[in-house]
């Protein structure tokens, strides 16, 4: 029998991200990276770093990297909030933002961290149903409630909302915080940036993991009124005051300042995904329109989680949801040209 302390011990059902195994000869295509290196600005500031720098703590208030983001945007630097990926800026916003005993709504279909968030800060939350093509109906949005969450593009699905049905979204709820992840926004979807001067209860989340290559710096921001960002704020430093580094500030920084090279990879990553979802259709495939760098994927006679074993022992790892409505799908992240014709010869051998 376990000791009495144990029946005190917080029980939670994690979320678990992506398989990330150490392997060079691998294809990964399972955790939605980018398969291009950082701007070159990046490895500049790495190879430069002085680390005598270090023996200070960092700017709390990230003011350098927050100048650059606003610039880009056409924001004021207050209303910019910094966080240790995109992760760590959506549990502060779900701990800041959803404090009603109304819950929350966001499709059933989704990033399954937000299940995870709300047990954890004890959020009460409702899922409403995507359609059978994955869209979302605005309508089920209109009524009462502790706050919204909606991923744009969504994952794992990958299909995005217009700048009209967000505007929608918002204009039908002004009495909560409305939260709209971007986290794959760079491929094509429409962001909600125009939106943030009309809605003031608008958060927007983004990340560096996906279009900036940099997963592994663990860089994601808000951008929403100075209302939400202050909150976010006295949040973050009720928890700890530095979540992010002086060396990814300064990293972060100088990919924020390369846009040409942002949009030179996005446009690459796009072009590989139509080439592959053409591809896969041709070979049978029901592909979900994407605006992500991902495709979400079905084969009428053909049982994923068999497919998804055979990619595995062929070295090519993809991502497959035993969950609901989508336990006969593969989520296929977009790899370079090469990785997808690797990908599509064994699909080819199998089928
Ligand atoms: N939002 C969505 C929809 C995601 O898929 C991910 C990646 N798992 C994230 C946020 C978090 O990304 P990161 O913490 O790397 O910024």
């Amino acid at each position: 029998m376990d000791k009495p302390f144990v029946a005190k011990l917080r029980r939670i059902d994690p979320y678990v991200p992506g398989e990330q195994p150490q392997s060079d000869t691998i294809i990964k295509l399972n955790a939605n990276e980018n398969p291009y290196p950082p701007a070159p600005g990046v490895q500049n500031v790495l190879r430069t770093f002085d680390a005598a720098r270090l023996a200070r703590y960092p700017d709390a208030n990230g003011r350098a990297l927050k100048s650059a983001l606003a610039a880009r945007f056409g924001l004021r630097p207050t209303q910019v909030f910094l966080g240790n990926g995109s992760d760590d800026v959506l549990a502060l916003a779900f701990q800041s933002f959803f404090c009603s005993d109304l819950p929350i709504v966001y499709p059933d279909i989704t990033y399954s961290f937000y299940p995870v968030w709300c047990d954890l800060f004890r959020i009460p939350y409702r899922t409403l149903p995507l359609d059978d093509d994955f869209c979302i109906d605005l309508r089920d949005y209109d009524a009462p409630n502790g706050g919204v969450i909606v991923p744009n593009p969504n994952a794992p699905t990958g299909r995005g909302l217009t700048l009209d049905a967000l505007d929608d979204l918002l204009r039908h709820n002004t009495d909560c915080v409305v939260i709209i992840d971007e986290a794959y926004v760079d491929f094509g979807g429409q962001s909600a940036v125009p939106l943030l001067e009309t809605y003031e209860n608008l958060l927007i989340v983004q990340t560096m993991s996906k279009s900036r290559s940099l997963a592994g710096l663990r860089v994601g921001y808000a951008l929403g009124s100075e209302t939400l960002i202050d909150t976010l704020e006295a949040v973050k430093n009720s928890y700890n005051s530095y979540t992010m580094d002086t060396l990814t500030l300064a990293a972060a920084e100088a990919a924020v300042r390369d846009e040409d090279y942002f949009q030179q990879i996005c446009r690459r990553v796009i072009a590989t995904r139509e080439r592959t979802a053409e591809a896969l259709r041709a070979l049978g495939f029901v592909v979900s329109p994407s605006q992500s760098n991902f495709l979400f994927v079905t084969h009428p006679r053909k049982d994923a989680p068999a497919i998804f074993a055979y990619l595995r022992e062929q070295g090519i790892f993809v991502r497959y949801f035993k969950l609901p409505r989508i336990d006969t799908y593969l989520r296929i992240t977009i790899g370079t040209d090469e990785q997808m014709d690797r990908l599509l010869d064994a699909l080819r051998s199998y089928l």
